[in-house]
């Protein structure tokens, strides 16, 4: 089975940015992974929580539930704090995220771009930054290399995206996305069970508006830039991430 590795920053981004991409993977006998880097205890909506112990669990929690309705084959939350990624040593998180790719050996990566998406945050901006490192040293026989004498070998994955939008948000911070070459056009159960995997964020609750009024905006579609590929190739336009992906057992 080929896999989608999908990398994050908060628990509710995979269902906002890639909830139609991993259902539709999933449906298509795709094996889907979902790596989120914070538990998201920076968040303004604390769902009654009252440590942030309290509020990770809850929204580990929450991430679960969401990743089922999406058929992720393994939904995993890591512990970097929320809000703070850009203060994270690059070596030690890129190196993390290296590991994660040499061990599960994704066809396909996706991302947050580095522009923050359209809400601007800069923890989605340092997600794209460590994933794309980690989609190109992964694949080094230089890089990361007591990983290597510890049993794991280099990996390419094969193509890299970045989520991306055909709109902004006037009232954020500027944000200059990348141009759609893969364009998504979700079916209304797609785009129903996207809806409904956000919700499973009810401590987020208060977002759900916000979160509606950008659904509206982006409609059935879900749009992301191929930021890289091991072939060398003119931009073109795509409609499924999966295009031109060669098996390697
Ligand atoms: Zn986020």
């Amino acid at each position: 089975m080929p896999r989608l590795l999908c990398i994050t920053a908060h628990p509710d981004d995979e269902a906002g940015g890639f909830g139609g991409v991993l259902l539709r993977s999933a449906e298509g006998a795709v094996e889907t992974h979902v790596i989120c880097l914070t538990a998201g205890t920076a968040a303004t909506y604390r769902g009654g929580a009252k440590s942030n112990e309290e509020l990770a669990a809850m929204r580990r929690n929450e991430f679960a539930a969401s990743c089922k309705l999406l058929k992720v084959t393994q939904g995993t939350v890591l512990d970097y704090p929320d809000g703070g990624l850009d203060r994270q040593d690059f070596q030690a998180a890129v190196a993390d995220l290296v590991k994660r790719i040499r061990e599960l050996r994704p066809e396909v990566i996706v991302t947050m771009g580095p522009e923050g998406a359209i809400t601007a945050h800069p923890d989605h901006s340092m997600v794209s930054i460590f994933a794309t490192m980690a989609f190109h040293w992964a694949g080094r026989t230089n890089r990361f290399t007591s990983q290597l004498e510890n049993g794991l070998s280099p990996h390419r994955a094969q193509k890299l995206y970045y989520g991306t939008a055909l709109f902004t948000i006037p009232e954020r911070q500027p944000v200059s996305l990348a141009p759609a070459s893969a364009i998504l056009e979700l079916t209304q159960r797609e785009l129903d069970t996207k809806i409904a995997a956000f919700k499973c964020h009810t401590s987020q609750a208060p977002l759900f508006p916000f979160f509606e009024e950008t659904m509206h905006k982006r409609g059935h579609l879900e749009v992301f830039h191929l930021a890289a590929s091991i072939t060398p190739q003119k931009m073109g336009a795509e409609t499924d991430l999966f295009a031109g992906i060669k098996q390697i057992g």
